[in-house]
């Protein structure tokens, strides 16, 4: 299914009534037919430093207005262990672009993770080489998401001012020959994206042959230059592109984490979370972060994971099994 593009754009032009008869309802049976149930995945924002001036993030190296944080490896390794402790077996570390961290920090935070058990490690800190990701991969990292977030070069280039369209495309393509599974993905209606680009990522997400889509629709952050350019993207684009993803790559995993109605609820929102369900997505997220640090892993306001306790109530609300991993 959507083997053309023309296939993809008709969907995402038709009317949501009829997108919801024709692709959403069975792309949401696909997936609960394929038996793989929730996966719950813990997710720690170790590091809130970032070089990099995105103009859509909160954290960007200009954003003088949150409280930066570093968990070098006994302290990060210390909330990972938590999460073993409540049951999760996957792993998602995530950070700025922070090169005050130390490669070789990293390198001990990955291989401590995997030594407390974590079966699947997900990682996304940012462009390496080549060779830095093989060392990643053998320090235990089994998956990395490298978003191209928008497959508009133009765009790519004006809201990714630290680096360019180019050097994300490279440093993907080094992702994926360092052996890791590669998670890429857009950020759906942000200012200035069409239809027609949407398509375009979409279809650069199956050639690009990813194992996650961690797509999120555009959620504007306070004091960044895009919140001056328009809101927040829209909440039926999004389970559009799900959908499609879903009939097109059965297999890859979609984030199911995604917010609803009530801004304030972010990405935890339960009906924003079912609706993602209902439409295919499948990964949910639990915060490893202490309370007086969460708000501060601020790439969007009201970030707000669904946590354990909302994963296992979305779990009796969609009949999907709950797999810690
Ligand atoms: S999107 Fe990532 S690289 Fe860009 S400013 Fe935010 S944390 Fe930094």
């Amino acid at each position: 299914m959507f083997d053309t593009r023309a296939e993809i754009m008709e969907a995402l032009e038709m009317p949501m009534e009829e997108f919801r008869n024709t692709f959403l309802i069975k792309a949401g049976e696909l997936y609960r037919d394929s038996g793989r149930g929730l996966m719950a995945v813990a997710m720690l924002g170790y590091s809130n430093i970032c070089r990099s001036q995105c103009l859509y993030c909160g954290m960007r190296a200009g954003n003088s207005s949150i409280p930066r944080y570093r968990f070098g490896p006994p302290e990060a390794l210390k909330l990972t262990q938590a999460g073993r402790d409540l049951g999760f077996g996957r792993l998602f570390l995530i950070s700025g672009e922070d090169m005050g961290y130390g490669f070789e920090n990293l390198l001990a935070l990955v291989s401590g993770a995997k030594d407390q058990g974590y079966r699947q490690i997900s990682l996304a800190c940012g462009e390496f080489t080549l060779e830095q990701y093989r060392q990643l991969r053998e320090a235990g990292a089994d998956e990395y998401v490298m978003k191209f977030e928008m497959s508009d070069a133009e765009d790519f280039n004006r809201l990714n001012p630290s680096t360019d369209f180019s050097r994300r495309m490279a440093a993907i393509e080094a992702v994926k020959k360092s052996g890791m599974k590669l998670a890429s993905g857009n950020i759906v209606d942000y200012p200035g994206h069409t239809l027609d680009k949407i398509a375009d990522d979409i279809e650069l997400m199956r050639k690009l042959e990813i194992s996650w889509a961690p797509v999120v629709p555009y959620m504007p952050a306070p004091n960044t230059p895009l919140a001056l350019e328009g809101g927040r993207g829209s909440l039926e684009l999004i389970l559009r592109e799900i959908a499609i993803l879903r009939l097109m790559m059965p297999q890859v995993n979609i984030t199911a984490g995604q917010p609803g109605e009530d801004p304030k609820n972010g990405f935890g929102d339960r009906q924003g979370n079912l609706n993602a369900i209902g439409a295919g997505a499948n990964v949910l997220f639990a915060d490893l972060l202490p309370v007086s640090k969460a708000d501060a892993f601020f790439v969007v306001e009201n970030r707000n994971l669904p946590g354990l306790q909302q994963m296992e109530a979305l779990s009796k609300l969609s009949g999907l099994q709950l797999s810690m991993g």
